[in-house]
């Protein structure tokens, strides 16, 4: 009797070799095989970038899909950047987040993928919102004016996942993760988020024996979320979630930390003893926006999360170890 082919698991993750996607490379070729985290018997686990197609386009985006014929998609690709790049680039977020989604969405639908997950993140929410952030507030109002256009194209996701939901039944969700971190990041000194553009300040600072400046007051509040835990919560809601809302990927409430703090955890792992300063000129962005991971412990049953400074030292180390190809934006000391 012919036996019954098992169908293989192919799952397309789009922005495969930025921070979030080459984190959950690591995880998954590094935990072991059959594990919660780790590689399953069947699965074929496909990272792809820029230059594998350009997402902005459809056809770019169609061909891709045809190519792979993904059963399961980890969207991540997106146009990204810390604040000042999100205040410097409003329209192109907006428009070019907007495409990239769009495609990624109805190409999944063409190719009746089973399920796909995209990667929002805290700026999607309100600005003023009762604190902290939880899932059902997303749409409740405007999102900060810093970077409204990022904000408005991943708020669309979740729209566009209940309307694919309700008119053709498509298994579509998304994961909202905090500020993220680790290796692989973007370490460009202007366009970069706040621990990957100040470790490379800092790292520079004590090479060229100048200051170590640190923009903005230092005293807004952050989550900071360290890519491999990240990595691991990704692969968990590809496995075993099973909403069309999304959920808050983030460390705990209690886990915010100043800039202040980000940029002395930053001097010691990087064992800069100079000049260290703020540049108050510059903008502070949202005050602070703790996000609660109520709902992500209580379906996950509890996760340990890698504590901050040990996250920190990781990074720094890698940065340190792979300077010369490390994403460092123009600047090559
Ligand atoms: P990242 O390192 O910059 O990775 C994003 C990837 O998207 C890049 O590797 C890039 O591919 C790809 N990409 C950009 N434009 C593309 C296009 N037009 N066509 C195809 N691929 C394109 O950023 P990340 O931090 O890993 O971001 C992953 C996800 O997390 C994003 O959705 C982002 O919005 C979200 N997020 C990030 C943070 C954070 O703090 N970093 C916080 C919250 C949410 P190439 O490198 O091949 O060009
Ligand atoms: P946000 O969480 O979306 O605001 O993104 P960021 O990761 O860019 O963090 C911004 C916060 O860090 C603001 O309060 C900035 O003033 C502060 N900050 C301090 N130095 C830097 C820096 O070198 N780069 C960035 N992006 N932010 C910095």
């Amino acid at each position: 009797m012919a036996q019954a082919t098992q169908q293989k698991t192919v799952i397309l993750v789009t922005g495969g070799h930025g921070l979030v996607g080459s984190a959950i490379k690591h995880v998954i070729e590094s935990e072991p095989a059959n594990s919660r985290f780790g590689k399953r018997t069947g699965e074929e686990w496909i990272f792809v970038g820029s230059r594998d197609g350009d997402l902005r386009d459809q056809a770019d985006t169609k061909k891709l899909f045809e190519k792979y014929k993904p059963t399961h998609v980890i969207h991540l690709a997106a146009l990204v950047g810390g604040l000042f790049k999100n205040m410097k680039y409003k329209l192109t977020f907006l428009r070019d987040n907007i495409l990239i989604n769009d495609n990624v969405l109805h190409a999944s639908y063409e190719a009746k993928v089973t399920k796909l997950i995209s990667c929002l993140s805290t700026c999607v929410f309100p600005d003023k919102v009762e604190l902290p952030l939880e899932e059902s507030k997303i749409h409740l109002g405007p999102p900060h004016e810093s970077n409204f256009g990022y904000a408005h194209a991943k708020r669309m996701v979740d729209v566009s996942n209940h309307a694919y939901h309700e008119e053709f039944g498509c298994n579509f969700t998304s994961g909202i993760p905090t500020n993220i971190f680790g290796p692989h990041d973007n370490f460009d000194l202007e366009d970069s988020h706040v621990i990957p553009g100040l470790i490379h300040k800092c790292y520079l600072a004590k090479k060229n024996g100048t200051p170590f400046v640190v923009s903005g007051t230092g005293k807004p509040l952050r989550q900071f979320i360290y890519s491999y835990d990240l990595a691991k919560l990704f692969i968990w809601q590809l496995r075993e979630y099973n909403d069309i809302d999304p959920i808050i990927l983030s460390v705990g409430e209690d886990q915010e930390v100043s800039i202040k703090e980000v940029a002395d955890a930053i001097v010691k792992a990087i064992g800069f003893t100079g000049e260290y300063k703020f540049d108050t000129s510059r903008a502070d962005g949202q005050f602070r926006k703790p996000a609660s991971n109520a709902k992500l412990l209580k379906l996950i049953g509890g996760y340990e999360f890698v504590p901050f400074q040990k996250a920190l030292d990781e990074t720094v180390q890698w940065f340190l170890s792979n300077y010369a190809n490390a994403r460092t934006g123009s600047v090559k000391a």
